[in-house]
């Protein structure tokens, strides 16, 4: 049955003020969008959206859950944010573009991969990234040699294919294995496949911190070899040294953006998420296997808790997610130095996630409010109530939270843009990110004075508040009235 909404202030994705209109959905499209009373008389399902914004859904560029979501396909995070398109496959690892497995699901290649999304009863829609980690592992394993021409032309084939498969375009995480072993020849031999069309290189670059510049740099050098269109993943300056940075950042930045397409997303929250590891020193970050040495030798033990004095991170503020506690909480609690907690932790598992504050919340508003700035989560979305989720509330909150803060710094119309229309435009996601006549019906209602978030890392399944409906694909995908119940509609976007 058709569907109108009715009463909402429709904000269409474009940037442009909220307006009072009603609209009609048909056949899974917007069918039309028309001054208030004009679809009163139709023989349609009425949805009152009185006192609220009707938008375009939301759509996630920076996600990470494409192997996840095949198994915990559910009450997924980011649909009870508004959300009804996530792109995956950020930072390097998108594993949809090599042969891969995930419980019982088995693929060779991105067709096999989107024939599975569409066979799942996934609420959200899927666009992919093809990985440049996975690409790289795939060939040459974790190897810290450089690519031999032979091992180079595979990774351009593989990266060939996953892009006329439908990839969006092309991802790397410069910061993590094996991709840290590449350099910028081998980055560009393999961007110059995205010569000509429109697909766009989206980067975790090499440093965000105290080799900021010559990283943004190379960003900038590998997507001028190709497309010459760059996305850089959750744009930030780490670590209280390089907050200064800001100034030069955005100004290499916006020089470029003369010359080519540069966006960037980034996630409203100063704390960074990833493995405990990440507070070793060199040369221990680069040891693969830290337990085995910490668990055999006390004088290794030694040598880390005084490595830990160097540590580039803040041991007393840093966040074991799995206790909510911070290691200076820890240390307290055993009455032991924060260094020495610090090499229990790692001895026990140097994969536990842990939350870092590494970031300003200053320059995290100056970068929100930027124009060419996305919403963009980078977290790995999850199931509700999947116990082994990752546990930052950016997996919950961050649509909420992120309109909640640009809100107050930008009109509601530019911050609706950022969340729907610029996204879809920047990664050309066809006939979605905007309200408009035969586009796709993906559609979010919500209450402007309620959006917000208040997950934290003990309530990270908490629920957002102001979300009343989300629709993907013309089809209810979630209801506050009826919470318990998911949609089925998410489809395989291919970006061609
Ligand atoms: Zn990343």
């Amino acid at each position: 049955m058709d569907k109108v909404i009715l009463n909402g202030m429709i904000c269409d994705g474009s940037g442009s003020a909220p307006e009072a209109k009603d609209l009609l959905i048909k056949d899974g499209r917007i069918a039309d969008v028309a001054p208030r009373g004009s679809f009163n008389q139709c023989d349609a399902e009425k949805i009152d959206a009185a006192g609220k914004i009707v938008a375009p859904g939301f759509i996630d560029v920076h996600s990470h859950g494409d192997v996840r979501k095949l198994q915990f396909p559910g009450r997924r995070s980011v649909l009870l944010q508004g959300v009804t398109t996530e792109v995956d496959g950020n930072c390097g690892s998108g594993l949809s573009c090599v042969p891969g497995s995930s419980g019982d699901f088995k693929w060779q290649n991105l067709d096999e991969y989107a024939r599975i999304i569409n066979d799942l009863t996934i609420p959200v829609n899927t666009v992919v990234l093809a990985g440049h980690n996975s690409i790289r592992r795939h060939i040459m394993g974790d190897r810290p040699d450089k690519a031999s021409p032979d091992e180079l032309k595979a990774m351009r084939k593989l990266l060939e294919n996953a892009l006329s498969s439908g990839a969006a375009g092309w991802s790397s995480g410069l910061t993590y294995f094996p991709g840290k072993f590449s350099d910028e020849d081998e980055l560009k031999a393999l961007s110059q496949a995205t010569s000509g069309s429109e697909k766009i290189y989206a980067t975790h670059m090499r440093s965000e911190g105290d080799d900021l510049f010559n990283a943004v740099e190379e960003a900038i050098h590998v997507a001028q070899a190709g497309s010459k269109r760059l996305q850089i993943s959750h744009l930030k300056t780490i670590f209280p040294r390089n907050f200064n940075k800001i100034d030069r950042l955005l100004e290499i930045i916006e020089t470029h953006r003369r010359t080519m397409d540069i966006h960037a997303d980034r996630y409203p929250y100063i704390h960074s998420s990833t493995v405990i590891r990440q507070i070793l020193p060199p040369p221990y970050d680069k040891m693969v296997d830290i337990k085995e040495r910490l668990s055999a030798c006390e004088n290794f033990r030694e040598e880390i808790v005084a490595a830990l004095k160097n540590s580039p991170r803040d041991l007393s503020t840093t966040i074991l997610i799995s206790q909510n506690r911070t290691l200076a909480e820890i240390a307290l609690d055993k009455g032991i130095p924060v260094e020495r907690a610090a090499m229990e932790v790692l001895m026990e598992n140097p994969s536990f996630s842990a939350a870092y504050l590494c970031m300003s919340e200053t320059n995290l508003k100056r970068i929100l409010a930027l124009p060419y700035v996305c919403a963009g989560s980078d977290a790995i979305s999850c199931q509700l109530d999947d116990p082994t989720a990752e546990g930052h509330p950016r997996a919950i909150g961050t649509f909420p939270k992120f309109y909640n803060l640009v809100s107050k710094m930008c009109p509601i119309g530019e911050t609706v843009r950022k969340m729907t229309g610029l996204p879809a435009t920047v990664f050309r996601i066809p006939e979605r990110g905007f309200i408009r006549k035969n586009y796709i019906a993906d559609l979010v209602i919500f209450d402007a004075q309620e959006l917000d978030s208040a997950a934290g890392f003990s309530r990270n399944n908490m629920l957002p508040k102001g979300i009343d409906k989300v629709f993907v694909n013309g089809k209810i995908a979630w209801n506050s009235a009826e919470p318990e119940k998911i949609g089925d509609a998410g489809r395989f976007i291919a970006v061609n």
